[in-house]
This record gives C-alpha cells, sequence and structure tokens, in this order.
C-alpha cells in the first residue's frame, strides 16, 4: 500500500483524532492544523487541534477559536497526526498526547525529518507541509473550500517567506488553485508580513540598536533579554522576523539572532546563498533548512556567541 492509501485508511477508520505541531508554530503549523481540521471535520470526524502558546497574530485563521491549549485529560485519541515537525521532541509539550494516541501520522517537509509516525508522509521537495497537505486532502477527496485555503495560503506564503525561497512549480500551481476559492491573498500578506504591534516594534528597536557586525562582516550578531521580554510582556512568535533586518545587511552571509527564554537561549539562524546554517543547528541539538534553521542551547550566553560564530567561520568562504 503507498503511505497516501495507508494515511487514508488510518484516518477513515478514526473517530476521534488530534492534530498537533511544533513549539512556537509559525504560519506552516498553524496553516496546516487548521487546514487538516476543516478538512476532516467536513467528513464528519471529531478532531482536536492543541497548540499551547500561540501567537494572536493567528486570529485572522478559520478555525482559530476552536484551538485548544490542552488535549482533554481523559482523551483518548484514535489517531493523532503530527505536521512540520521533524522529531518527537519539537512536540515538546505535547509529546505525551502523541504517545498516547493508538495510531499515528506523520506529514511534513523537513529533510531532518526522523519518521516517528506509524504512517509518514515526508516530502523535503515541498515548500512547506501545507503543500503536502494539498496533496494528501486531495487523496483523500475532500473539497478544498476558501476556509482551508486560507490556512493552506498562509502556510505556503510565510514559510516561502512570501514566494521567495524553496519555491517549486507546484507552490504556483497550488496558490493558483487556492485563489480560485476567493480568498483575500492581500490581507494574509498584510497580516503576517506587515501587520505588527507597538510592542514587537520596541524590541525590534532593541536588537537592532545591539545588532553588530562580526567576522569582517560577514555574520550578523544580535540578541534580546529575558528582561526585554518582561518589559514588553512579549508573545510567542513577536520575534518572528528580527533576525532577518541583520542577514539583510550587504556582504552579511549569516545572521544570529539570540532570545532568551528562562535559563535557556533559543537561536535562529539565517544564510544568504552558501553557508548551510542546519549542520550548524543539528551539531548542538537543533535543526531546520540550508538557509534558515534554530536551537535551543544550555551555553552561557558568551560561550554560545563565540561557539556559532567559530562554527560558521569554519564554513565562511
Ligand atoms: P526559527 O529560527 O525559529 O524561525 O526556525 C527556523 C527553522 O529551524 C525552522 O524550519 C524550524 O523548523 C527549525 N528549528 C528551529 N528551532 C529548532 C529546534 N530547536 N530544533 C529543530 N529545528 C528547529
Ligand atoms: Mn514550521
Ligand atoms: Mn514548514
Amino acid at each position: 500500500m503507498s503511505v497516501l492509501e495507508n494515511i487514508k485508511e488510518s484516518i477513515l477508520a478514526s473517530n476521534s483524532i488530534v492534530i498537533l505541531t511544533h513549539e512556537n508554530p509559525d504560519g506552516d503549523a498553524v496553516g496546516s492544523s487548521l487546514a487538516m481540521m476543516l478538512a476532516l471535520k467536513k467528513i464528519g470526524k471529531k478532531v482536536d487541534v492543541v497548540i499551547p502558546s500561540l501567537n494572536k497574530m493567528y486570529d485572522i485563521l478559520p478555525g482559530y477559536e476552536d484551538i485548544k491549549k490542552y488535549a482533554e485529560e481523559n482523551d483518548n485519541y484514535d489517531l493523532c497526526i503530527a505536521l512540520d515537525s521533524a522529531d518527537l521532541e519539537r512536540l515538546h509539550s505535547c509529546k505525551e498526547v502523541f504517545e498516547k494516541a493508538e495510531n499515528t501520522i506523520v506529514i511534513d517537509h523537513h529533510i531532518t525529518n526522523q519518521n516517528f509516525g506509524d504512517v509518514n508522509y515526508v516530502n523535503a521537495a515541498a515548500s512547506s507541509t501545507c503543500q503536502n497537505l494539498v496533496v494528501v486532502i486531495g487523496y483523500l477527496d475532500i473539497a478544498i473550500s476558501k476556509d482551508i485555503a486560507m490556512c493552506l495560503y498562509t502556510g505556503i506564503l510565510t514559510d516561502t517567506g512570501g514566494f521567495r525561497y524553496n519555491v517549486q512549480i507546484e507552490t504556483f500551481e497550488i496558490a493558483a488553485m487556492l485563489l480560485e476559492t476567493g480568498i483575500d491573498i492581500a490581507k494574509i500578506y498584510r497580516n503576517f508580513f506587515d501587520l505588527t504591534t507597538m510592542a514587537r516594534t520596541k524590541v525590534l528597536g532593541k536588537a537592532l540598536d545591539r545588532l553588530e557586525l562580526l567576522s569582517n562582516g560577514k555574520v550578523a550578531f544580535t540578541y534580546i533579554t529575558k528582561e526585554d521580554e518582561e518589559k514588553y510582556d512579549l508573545m510567542d512568535g513577536d520575534h518572528e522576523g528580527i533576525v532577518n533586518y541583520g542577514r539583510d545587511i550587504e556582504n552579511v552571509e549569516v545572521s544570529i539572532f539570540v532570545r532568551q527564554i528562562d535559563e535557556k537561549y533559543k537561536v535562529s539562524m539565517r544564510s544568504n546563498e552558501y553557508l548551510d546554517v542546519s549542520l550548524i543547528a543539528s551539531k548542538y541539538g537543533g535543526g531546520g533548512h540550508m538557509k534558515a534553521a534554530g536551537l535551543t542551547s544550555n551555553m552561557s550566553f558568551d560561550l554560545l556567541k563565540q561557539t556559532l560564530v567559530a562554527e560558521i567561520e569554519k564554513q565562511l568562504k
């Protein structure tokens, strides 16, 4: 049986389904989760989407109001579907929900995916999990409504940085098909790329103020502290995009952005042309893609900075 047949059989045999995605969820994570939920509800399934912490910028997406923060204590799901997550650890506090489910399906587009489900649909040649989901929903014979299209388009748009990176011919073909449902693409673009809050703008100001160039101007580095987080009452996702400012400076190959969470540091790295930041992220327990990767570290701030810059210098031309 093909993977798609296995997915169809597993979904049709289940009544109670839970959908999970990675922590610090992005547009592809939330978009794919809501699209899958809306599609499965159309064929009469009981579906929960569980996302413990979520930025309110996602509130324009259909189904947002139905997202649960926690799985119900006594909910026993027949099936768990994990989306946009390369491994079990990325599910973070929802890991147990996945492990408790009778059957599991993984749908993703990360090259580093560990195939940790009973059935795994991992196509790393696709721009986004949402792009892969179009194939899965099509195979299930579920029509893509305007609401589903809005969620799927959001994932494709955000994971490709506005149709810039990792775009295939199919990406545009699928986008055209989604546009036919009548979705407002200008509204979606503004919501995820332009619209901001005063807190996000202020914290960006802090990060830009601290931005420095290292390694002969090839590396841009900046950070925000726990004090900043508290002062501006930041939510998950409020840091999205800060790393791009360093990347956009002329001659910079790699941009690093560090954010303090409790006693740990969360690192985002972006490269411009040739440097593979996923290799560095993977070496220190993280992962991602060649030009966009991340990790969480227990090192001290100074050691972390030194280590990352030294690893980057090994690859710099
Ligand atoms: P971010 O910098 O958080 O936007 O993440 C960039 C890319 O790296 C995304 O594709 C994530 O999937 C991946 N990534 C970020 N943090 C981690 C982590 N701790 N473990 C594995 N992959 C990560
Ligand atoms: Mn993601
Ligand atoms: Mn993705």
